[in-house]
C-alpha cells in the first residue's frame, strides 16, 4: 500500500486553540482513493520542529502532506524552511504575483514591497495555484518521495487538494480501492450485537473488515473493503452490508452514516408526522439539531425553551402544584411537558426534557439526572437517565437520548 503522513503546522494547534480538522478531512480523502494514512503529526511554527518532523516522518511513507504556516505574517515560516530543506532559492512567481495583486486591489489595499514575498516560491517546487487565497500550494519531490505544502485555512487546503493533489496522486499511484458501508443501531450494546452476528463475522473475507464504533445508546458498524477491483468490491461489500442489516433489522436505525437528527428527521418525514419540543435543560439544542437538517420544516414544528418554572407554567400551562410536588426534574413533569409540547405546538409527537446538568444546591436530584418523555395522541412514555460528566457533556447526552427516544 501507498502510505502517507500528515503534518499540520501551527502553534494554535498545539495550544488547542484550533482543532485540527485538516488532518481528518485529508485522511478521508486519501482513504477514498486507497492511500493509507499511517501517521498524523502536529508541530509548532518553528524551523527546528518542522525540519525534525520532516526528517523523522519521511522515512515511514512516500507521501508527506503538510498544511499551515504559509501566511504573510512572521509566525508563518513554512515556506522559507521548505525552500532551505529542499535546497532551493526563493523566486517570484508571476502568476501568483498577479493573483495576489488582484486580491489586494479588490480589497482596496495598497500592494507594498513587503507583500512581494507572498508571491515568492522556492524554485525547486511545482506551484499549485490557489484561487481561494494568496498562498499557493507547493509540490516537492526528493529521493522518490512527494512532499506537499498547503495553506492552513481549511477551504483553501480543500480546494488545492481537490483540484491538484488528489488527481495527481491518483494518477501516480495505482492502488487499491477502499469501500465503506455503515449501519447504525440503537438500543443494544456491542457484545449483544457481536453475539448476534458472530457467524457472519467469521465468514467475512480477510479483505473486508468490520469495525464497531459505539456511542451513547448507539453502535455504528462499519464495513471496510479493500481490493484492486473497485466495482467488484463495492458489490461484495454491499451484499455483506445487506446481510448485516437484515440480521440486525430490529435494532437498525440507519443503513448509512448519518447524524442522529437526520435519522430521526427522516423517520418523521417517512411517517408524515410532526414533532414539537419542550426543552428545559437542553435550552433549545435539540431544536438547533433538528433544524440543521435540510427539509426539517416538513416535520419540525418548533420548541418551547422553558428553562424556568415560570415559563413551564405560563407558556406550557403545566400546573405549578405538579412541579412543586413531583419536583421540576421528574418523570411526571417531563411527561406533562411532552404532552403540552404536542398540543401547544400542534404536533403529532411531543418531547419533554428536564434535568439538572451540573451541581446546584437548590435541587434535590443528583447532578446529571435528566428525565425525558415522548408523547403521541395515545400515550406518553418517560425515562430517567443519570449522566456522570460535566455540564456540556451531560447536555450532549440528553440531546442524544432525546433523539433516540423520539426514534422509538
Ligand atoms: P494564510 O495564507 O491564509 O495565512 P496559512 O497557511 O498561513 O494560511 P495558518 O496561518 O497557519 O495558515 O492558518 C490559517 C487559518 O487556518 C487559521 O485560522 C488556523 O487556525 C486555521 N488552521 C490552520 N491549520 C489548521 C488545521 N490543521 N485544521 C483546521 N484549521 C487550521
Ligand atoms: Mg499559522
Amino acid at each position: 500500500n501507498v502510505r502517507a503522513i500528515l503534518i499540520t503546522i501551527g502553534d494554535e494547534l498545539l495550544i488547542g486553540q484550533t482543532i485540527d480538522t485538516n488532518s481528518a478531512w485529508m485522511a478521508q480523502q486519501l482513504n477514498a482513493i486507497g492511500i493509507e494514512v499511517v501517521r498524523r503529526v502536529a508541530v509548532a511554527d518553528q524551523k527546528e520542529a518542522i525540519i525534525a518532523a520532516l526528517d523523522e516522518e519521511s522515512s515511514k511513507a512516500s507521501i508527506i502532506l503538510m498544511t499551515g504556516g504559509l501566511g504573510p505574517t512572521s509566525d508563518d515560516i513554512t515556506k522559507p524552511v521548505l525552500c532551505d530543506y529542499f535546497g532551493g532559492k526563493m523566486v517570484v512567481n508571476e502568476r501568483v504575483l498577479e493573483h495576489v495583486k488582484a486580491i489586494f486591489s479588490r480589497r482596496n489595499r495598497p500592494f507594498l514591497e513587503s507583500n512581494m514575498k507572498q508571491a515568492e516560491v522556492p524554485d525547486v517546487c511545482d506551484v499549485m495555484f490557489n484561487s481561494m487565497g494568496t498562498a499557493p500550494g507547493m509540490w516537492f519531490e526528493k529521493d522518490g518521495k512527494i512532499y506537499v505544502s498547503m495553506p492552513g485555512v481549511p477551504f483553501e487546503m480543500e480546494y488545492i487538494m481537490t483540484e491538484e493533489v488528489l488527481p495527481r496522486l491518483s494518477t501516480r499511484f495505482v492502488s487499491d480501492a477502499i469501500v465503506h458501508r455503515t449501519l447504525i443501531t440503537a438500543g443494544e450494546g456491542e457484545s449483544f450485537i457481536a453475539e448476534k452476528i458472530k457467524d457472519f463475522e467469521a465468514a467475512l473475507p480477510a479483505y473486508i473488515r468490520l469495525a464497531y464504533l459505539p456511542s451513547p445508546g448507539s453502535v455504528k458498524l462499519r464495513l471496510t473493503g479493500r481490493g484492486a477491483d473497485g466495482e467488484k468490491l463495492s458489490v461484495e461489500v454491499e451484499a455483506w452490508h445487506q446481510k448485516f442489516a437484515e440480521r440486525l433489522y430490529d435494532i437498525t436505525i440507519a443503513t448509512e452514516d448519518l447524524p442522529i437528527e437526520a435519522i430521526v428527521g427522516a423517520a418523521f418525514a417517512g411517517k408524515n408526522k410532526t414533532v414539537g419540543l419542550a426543552e428545559s435543560c437542553t435550552g433549545g439544542y435539540i431544536a438547533h439539531k433538528f433544524t440543521q437538517v435540510p427539509g426539517s420544516s416538513n416535520y419540525f414544528q418548533g420548541s418551547v425553551v422553558c428553562y424556568s418554572v415560570d415559563v413551564k407554567v405560563s407558556l406550557l400551562g403545566i400546573a405549578r402544584e405538579l412541579i412543586d410536588d413531583a419536583g421540576v426534574v421528574s418523570e411526571p413533569v417531563a411527561e406533562e411537558m411532552a404532552k403540552r409540547a404536542r398540543t401547544v405546538l400542534n404536533a403529532d409527537y411531543g418531547l419533554g426534557v428536564t434535568g439538572l446538568l451540573s451541581p446546584d444546591d437548590s435541587y434535590t436530584v443528583s447532578p446529571g439526572t435528566v428525565c425525558i418523555a415522548v408523547a403521541n395522541k395515545d400515550k406518553v412514555v418517560s425515562k430517567t437517565f443519570q449522566f456522570y460528566y460535566d455540564r456540556i457533556r451531560n447536555k450532549e447526552l440528553a440531546v442524544q437520548y432525546g433523539f433516540l427516544l423520539l426514534w422509538k
